[in-house]
């Protein structure tokens, strides 16, 4: 769908209600891509330019921004990221950093000690290759830990749900009452017996009145904040339940929102048609430049690391299996066809070479059904893409959204030996998507990556091999800024007003510790955000900035 607000740009010179000067302005406007300052009036700019141009709009009573001959870019557009998590948990257990599994039992029986009241326990971030347990781990690790209630804690692919005994008794009564197996629940191959793993563990914990309860409008703002502080002025929140839309609404209508939110729509694979009528009211219902419900996301398969993306050949680690897809074929066409036809962006999860085809296939189909359409519908991750796929990506107008971290050796250790060395080479393919012409959005994943966009960045400047040689997949800086402000605009459909530093847009803005420019690229990560503008209002300053 589209901006309703589009830019203002005013033929009479007006006096700027604030300037930003003395700094280095790398607009990504490609036309003038260096300014020395800018001026804004209200939320939008006026003009950029020499600081002589900017003298001449600037007023007494004209808030000055002395950016100390910092760097100030367009604020960072996050593509993909998951903000409603902060509402949805409240609270949880940081299992980040890799943790054995002995400090994973310590930081769960921890946390159970010092939370009594907590009626189940979650816990976010760990990682399975750092367990060193074989394979996958199991209930009975967690177990003897906490026996009481249920526990329930999700690794950093932010798909995979580890449970203890309690929990995978919760899942079976809410299964029961559904009449249906939900959330891939695994079961030992012999027994039959749950193991405690769940490949989808979101579609079961968002049927668990408990884990309802804990939402928590101080959770989401933590969240938005979290985000300010790095610089990400608008946020594309890739799947929100419909029930939870309102969260972003509440916290706007208390004045805390200072983040711009688009929102997808999250479609469980089950979502019966008669509910596209409740969908579309939200999306009329929540239609501006703050908060705008415009896309839906679905799945059409997993992750390589637990083998559930679906591939072209065979698993390297499993040769039994290429991974299942959550529709059949036929059914996710009509699925993409119908959303298509009543006008919603569609953002397809897809990680495996197949899983990418398919959901190419679908796009490709639904034009034809229904004319092309300026939906500019997405693809999610596209970790592995099969070489003919690549042409046909730019070529279908389809937005591959991709997170430069999740290409890291330090976490692609499982992801590796599932799709094996030759798919390994060629995954995550940037470089030859932008030659095809692919209009490559980036994004953090948060919270399945860290969520500054720097770090990214940096990931995506300094990608390197297995070996440590520099990877041809790698990106040049000004292409991997323009994943996270231009490219990632064109993809949440608000370049009229996003994206770049340009008169008309918004004063939506970031000032940055160090030049990126002028950094050994390898020391990008060391920079930090120091202030950030959203609508010509600061949200964020670091402690030790200066200025207004
Ligand atoms: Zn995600």
């Amino acid at each position: 769908m589209r901006d309703t607000d589009g830019p203002v740009v005013g033929t009479l010179i007006r006096t700027a209600t604030l300037v930003v000067r003395n700094a280095r302005i790398y607009t990504t406007d490609s036309t003038r891509p260096w300014a020395e300052a800018l001026a804004c009036d209200g939320e939008r700019i006026i003009a950029v330019g020499k600081e002589k141009a900017i003298d001449a709009v600037t007023g007494s009573q004209t808030k000055v921004l002395d950016a100390s001959g910092r760097l100030v870019l367009p604020g960072f557009i996050d593509a993909h990221v998951h903000l409603i998590w902060g509402y949805e948990l409240g609270t949880w257990i940081d299992l980040t950093g890799r943790p054995s599994l002995d400090e994973v039992q310590r930081r769960v029986a921890t946390h159970a000690a010092v939370h009594p009241e907590e009626e189940i326990l979650l816990g976010h971030g760990f990682d399975y290759a750092a367990l060193r347990v074989s394979g996958l781990p199991d209930k009975r690790h967690l177990d003897y830990i906490v026996n009481d209630r249920p526990v329930l804690l999700t690794a950093w692919d932010g798909h995979t749900g580890w449970g203890n005994s309690r929990f995978v008794d919760r899942a079976l009564e809410a299964m029961a009452a559904a009449g249906r197996e939900i959330g891939e629940m695994q079961r030992n191959a012999a027994t039959r017996e749950p193991t405690g793993i769940f490949h989808r563990a979101f579609d079961i914990t968002g049927l668990l009145p408990e884990v309802q309860r804990r939402r928590s409008l101080a959770g989401l703002q933590q969240t938005v904040s979290m985000a300010s502080a790095v610089g990400i002025t608008t946020a594309f929140d890739v799947q929100v339940n419909y029930e939870d839309l309102a969260a972003y609404d509440t916290l706007r209508k208390q004045g805390r929102l200072t983040v711009r939110i688009r929102a997808a729509i999250y479609h469980p694979a089950d979502s019966p048609r008669s509910r596209y009528s409740d969908f579309l009211v939200a999306c009329r219902r929540y239609d501006d430049d703050w908060f705008r419900v415009a896309a839906i996301k679905l799945y059409i398969d997993g992750v390589q690391e637990t083998t559930t993306a679906a591939l072209l050949e065979p698993y390297a680690n499993d040769s039994t299996t290429r991974g299942e897809t959550v529709y059949p074929e036929a059914d996710f066409q009509s699925i993409v066809a119908e959303l298509d036809r009543i006008g919603f962006q569609i953002c397809t999860h897809a990680c495996g070479d197949r899983g990418v085809r398919i959901a190419l296939d679908a796009y490709e189909r639904a034009a034809q059904l229904n004319g092309t359409s300026g939906h500019r519908h997405r693809i999610e991750h596209c970790e592995n893409l099969a070489a003919e796929d690549i042409a046909r990506i730019a070529h279908v107008g389809v937005i591959p959204c991709m997170m430069p971290r999740h290409s890291s050796p330090d976490l692609t250790a499982r992801w590796r030996e599932a799709v094996g060395p030759e798919r390994t080479r060629r995954g995550f393919p940037w470089r030859e998507l932008l030659a095809a012409g692919a209009e490559l959005a980036f994004a953090s994943d948060w919270p399945v990556a860290e969520i500054d966009p720097l770090i990214g960045i940096h990931e995506a400047v300094n990608r390197r091999t297995l070996e440590g040689d520099p990877s041809a997949h790698r990106v040049s800086l000004v292409e991997a800024i323009a994943g996270y402000t231009r490219r990632a605009a064109y993809a949440c459909h608000t370049e009229a007003n996003g994206g770049s530093l340009e008169a008309g847009k918004y004063a939506d803005l970031i000032v940055v510790s160090q030049n990126l420019f002028d950094l050994p690229p390898e020391r990008i990560r060391e920079a930090r955000v120091v202030k950030t503008v959203v609508g010509g209002q600061s949200v964020y300053r670091a402690a030790d900035a200066t200025g207004p």
